[in-house]
């Protein structure tokens, strides 16, 4: 990645990070705030804390996007273009448009795109239409019932886990991508690891991505050997389980620090 240090600050877009869920990931921030934008207020967020939306808006015009994009270098070597960054991406009203677009920049479906998505705005068929048109979604599911979503997730009001499963469940049997479900672990949710493996079955995923918050955050990880019983509970599921403390990291040399530090907290080996 020689050269990418004396790249333009970008505004939007960030990394390369190596991620262990997605491999070389290029981060694009259809939301760019200061400040978060979601839905949800996790008590594990690295991101601080959010204004909270319930609504779609646009934030970023698409050629914006597409500019930062534009001018990478071409030997910048990417597996998926992800959007995710500050806040929840499906939030972004011009998210499919977005998608659409990095898509069409190679021809031959050569540019991948995955979406990062905190799961609430897959009940809207307008955000089901946008996510269709990636590879790669990454369904996050935290909780196994409303009480525990509340207290971990802080949603919005009037959003129901039950509705978003249930949407999921729907959604999965016609996606032909690849379909994550991502659960962070900690404290609060580690004793449910049977219904949510029991939920995780019934939306059957491609896999199941076990995480607990490695990087800076107001709760403190679990250990390895807790995280490992609680893959043992997703793998006796029968479910494809990959976990945080197992999976390969590897250093990757991002073009801008500050811009991804801010969307991805401490990146190296992340
Ligand atoms: S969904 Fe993601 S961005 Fe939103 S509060 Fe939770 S962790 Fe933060």
């Amino acid at each position: 990645m020689v050269g990418l240090m004396s790249a333009p600050q970008f505004k939007h877009i960030y990394g390369p990070v190596y991620s262990w869920r997605i491999g070389r990931s290029l981060g694009i921030d259809p939301l760019s705030g200061n400040i978060k934008f979601c839905n949800y207020d996790c008590n594990y967020c690295q991101l601080g804390s959010a204004e909270q939306l319930s609504g779609r808006q646009v934030f970023v015009p698409v050629e914006s996007i597409l500019a930062e994009i534009r001018a990478l270098p071409a030997d910048c070597q990417i597996d998926y273009y992800t959007f995710s960054g500050s806040g929840e991406p499906t939030l972004a009203a011009n998210l499919g448009e977005m998608i659409r677009a990095v898509k069409a920049l190679k021809p031959g479906g050569q540019n991948k795109v995955a979406v990062i998505t905190n799961s609430s705005s897959i009940i809207k068929p307008e955000v089901q239409a946008d996510l269709r048109l990636a590879d790669l979604i990454l369904f996050k599911i935290d909780a196994p019932n409303q009480e525990i979503f509340e207290q971990v997730n802080r949603p919005v009001e009037g959003l129901k886990l039950a509705d978003i499963v249930g949407s999921i469940k729907l959604f999965r049997k016609s996606f032909t991508g690849r379909l994550a479900l991502q659960i962070m672990f900690t404290d609060d949710n580690r004793e449910y690891a049977a219904e949510l493996a029991a939920i995780a079955r019934d939306i059957a995923p491609d896999e199941v991505q076990l995480n607990t918050p490695l990087r800076p955050s107001p709760v403190r990880p679990l250990a390895a050997d807790d995280m490992a019983q609680i893959k043992r509970v997703f793998v006796a599921a029968g479910l494809r389980v990959l976990s945080v403390y197992e999976e390969e990291k590897k250093a990757y040399e991002p073009f801008n620090n500050i811009a991804t530090e801010k969307r991805h907290g401490k990146f190296k080996g992340n």
